[in-house]
């Protein structure tokens, strides 16, 4: 079995999810409800799949920290989960500020070494923004730069933090971004970059997009400072539509907000973190604990990362079905949670849902 690129058009092969389905000719997918929100939304995906037949098995699991040997890990079931699955569907994880244990989804990360982050940014039908057309796909490169946590005090007031590039981090995102736009059908792959500020650690990472560009001689590659994507991308989305866009750790974290601000806001926005070995997806938004427990959340986020997820296992059928039940009920706009203007509560959202499957 072998994965499927994740977009909404799925073509061809990216990388291997090596999962198999069991005697019951179901797949087993590990599922991190997570904090706040993440409960009732976990429901909604829960009750729409279970309508939708998809062939898929749940396997809870917590990922609250234990201590291990004087150190805050996840625990190791939950780590034997998703390798034995290769993939999770994960809810939002409430992270500390300041002191405490180490963000969660930053240890997930590192674990299973997911070294590239995709983002779809994808206008919905019938849901009002400044721009309808936005459809454009950006890969954040997941594992280092100014996420490396390489801070220290060099003298009194003054701090240094320390952005770390490597080729073979570079490499592994840049060719899956290649690969991606390839399988996808996207033309057109774009480095988003600061080389003429960081000399060596940006001019590193836009080198070995130009080498690697050679490789995918169908596919058209150019690079663009960051802050001319920025202006640019607010200022008129259209062009970046038959891209990908490959960036460095830090921009992706930014500019995939901002182009989220394009489509509606984080509770629209899916997210895939991409391993070699295992996968996980999840919302881009956080646990919401101002709407926690009221079932008010709007489950489109999960939803929507968990067609990627699909798409990620070659259930192609079943994502279809589910992604344009979720767009019907959008675009009709009379089931529709509070964050998009409507009054229904999350299990309203998903009942209708699941009619129009
Ligand atoms: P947030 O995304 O949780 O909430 C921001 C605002 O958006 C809130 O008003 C919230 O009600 C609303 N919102 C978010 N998701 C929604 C949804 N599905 N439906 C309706 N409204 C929604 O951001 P925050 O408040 O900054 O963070 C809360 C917690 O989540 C923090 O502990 C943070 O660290 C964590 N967080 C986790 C992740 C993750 O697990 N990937 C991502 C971001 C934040």
């Amino acid at each position: 079995q072998t994965c499927r690129a994740i977009q909404t058009k799925p073509q061809d092969k990216v990388a291997h999810f090596k999962g198999t389905k069991g005697n019951d000719g179901k797949y087993t997918v590990s599922l991190i409800e997570g904090d706040g929100i993440g409960p009732e939304i976990s429901q909604s995906v829960k009750d729409i799949y279970k309508a939708a037949n998809v062939p898929i098995k749940w396997h809870s699991i917590d990922v609250t920290p234990v201590i291990k040997d004087g150190r805050t890990v996840i625990p190791d079931e939950a780590i034997e989960s998703i390798t034995r699955n290769y993939v999770a569907l994960k809810g939002p994880l409430a992270t500390p500020i300041g002191k405490g244990h180490v963000s969660l989804n930053l240890t997930l990360r590192r674990t299973f070494n997911l070294f590239a982050n995709v983002r779809p940014c994808k206008s919905i039908q019938g849901y009002k923004t400044p721009y309808d057309n936005v459809d454009t796909v950006l890969i954040r490169e997941n594992t280092e730069g100014e996420y490396s946590g390489i801070e220290h005090v060099v003298v009194d007031g003054v701090v240094q933090s320390i952005k770390l590039i490597t080729r073979q981090a570079c490499e592994r995102v840049l060719r899956y971004a290649f690969q991606y736009a390839r399988d996808v059908g996207r033309t057109k792959v774009r480095a988003v970059h600061k080389a003429t500020i960081m000399k060596m650690s940006d001019g590193l990472f836009l080198s070995i997009a130009r080498e690697i560009s050679k490789d995918y001689p169908d596919i058209e590659f150019d690079a663009e400072l960051l802050d001319n994507t920025c202006l640019k991308v607010v200022t008129d989305p259209t062009p970046y539509n038959d891209k990908v866009l490959v960036m460095p750790n830090l921009y992706g974290d930014i500019l995939s907000d901002m182009c989220a601000g394009l489509i509606g806001g984080l509770g629209l926005t899916p997210s895939g973190n991409i391993g070699d070995e295992c996968s996980i997806f999840e919302a881009v938004h956080g646990s919401a604990p101002d709407i926690a427990g009221k079932g008010l959340a709007n489950p489109t986020a999960l939803l929507l990362s968990s067609i990627m997820m699909l798409q990620h296992m070659g259930l192609n059928e079943h994502a279809e079905k589910i992604q344009t039940a979720i767009f019907k009920v959008l675009a009709e706009g009379k089931t529709i949670t509070g964050d998009l203007g409507g009054k229904a509560k999350t299990a309203e959202y998903a009942e209708a849902v699941i009619k129009a499957l």
